[in-house]
């Protein structure tokens, strides 16, 4: 973000603008009880006008710690007399105020949706591209009905499909996430998911890059993957001879023992 150089320089306050203390807290206690105003706190002068000031004063109201009372006095060019221009509460540096809003698009995170909650997306979405359009001729609405049915028989019905910038979204997003090479169980793989026999290859333009795994014994089973991660489940996976699970012994029958000694057993 760049910082104009008006924010940076600190316009002085006018002297008288800035002398008149009195007439900041008479206005002020024209609207709000005396048990509420506190001490003259400081004053500061607008960056945009010199003579427009604004004196600040401690606010005792209960549930507003750390809060100010505002009031802003102008002197008019060549005049002495003051003019309030406005009374406002702000938070000071140590108010308790609430977070920043986040719009609920912007808030919505991968797993937040419910069954039957709605997610619409937006028509100039730059992850989305129209499959057809109808030419810069005029239609009627019957001709663009017609192009419509064309269009739903040779592109089953999508009117928009993924962009080159949604494609290269969704593939970065997978590369960096838990099917990508990066991840810890990746890390420990014996071997890459493109060497594994339950990679199931994609169509299209990720194709050189990412799978399916099919292995439903595996954590990414039905999940995109990336061709170098992999897991302990690779389909070459071979325990080394000393892991591997030691055979039983054969069953031993003892003959010595008579009918009834393997009734009581
Ligand atoms: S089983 Fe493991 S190595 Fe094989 S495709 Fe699935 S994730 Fe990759």
């Amino acid at each position: 973000m760049t910082t104009s150089l008006t924010t940076l320089v600190r316009t002085q306050p006018d002297t008288v603008a800035a002398r008149a203390v009195d007439v900041a807290r008479s206005a002020l206690l024209q609207e709000v009880p005396p048990s509420e105003v506190g001490d003259h706190l400081g004053v500061e002068a607008e960056t945009e006008a010199e003579r427009t000031v604004t004196h600040f004063f401690a606010c005792s109201r209960p549930g507003y710690v750390g809060w100010r009372w505002a009031v802003t006095v102008v002197r008019a060019y060549r005049q002495k007399t003051i003019t309030v221009a406005e009374v406002v509460l702000l938070p000071g540096a140590d108010a308790i105020i609430a977070p920043p809003w986040v719009p609920y698009r912007e808030r919505l995170q991968p797993g937040d949706m419910s069954p039957g909650d709605l997610l619409p997306v937006a028509d100039d979405d730059p992850r989305l591209v129209p499959v057809y359009t109808f030419g810069d001729d005029p239609l009627d609405a019957d001709d663009k009905a017609q192009v419509r049915d064309v269009a739903k028989e040779l592109y089953a019905g999508r009117v928009r499909t993924l962009s080159r910038e949604g494609r290269d979204l969704a593939a970065q997003r997978w590369y960096d996430g838990d099917g990508g090479p990066d991840s810890p169980l990746a890390q420990a793989a014996p071997q890459p998911c493109s060497t594994c026999g339950f990679l199931m290859r994609l169509a299209g333009p990720l194709s050189e890059t990412f799978g399916v795994c099919a292995n439903g014994d595996a954590n990414d089973d039905g999940r995109v993957v990336a061709f170098q991660h992999g897991c302990g489940a690779h389909s070459e996976v071979r325990l080394a001879k000393k892991h591997e699970p030691q055979p039983l012994p054969e069953h031993a029958l003892d003959t010595t023992l008579g009918a009834d000694d393997y009734e009581s057993f």
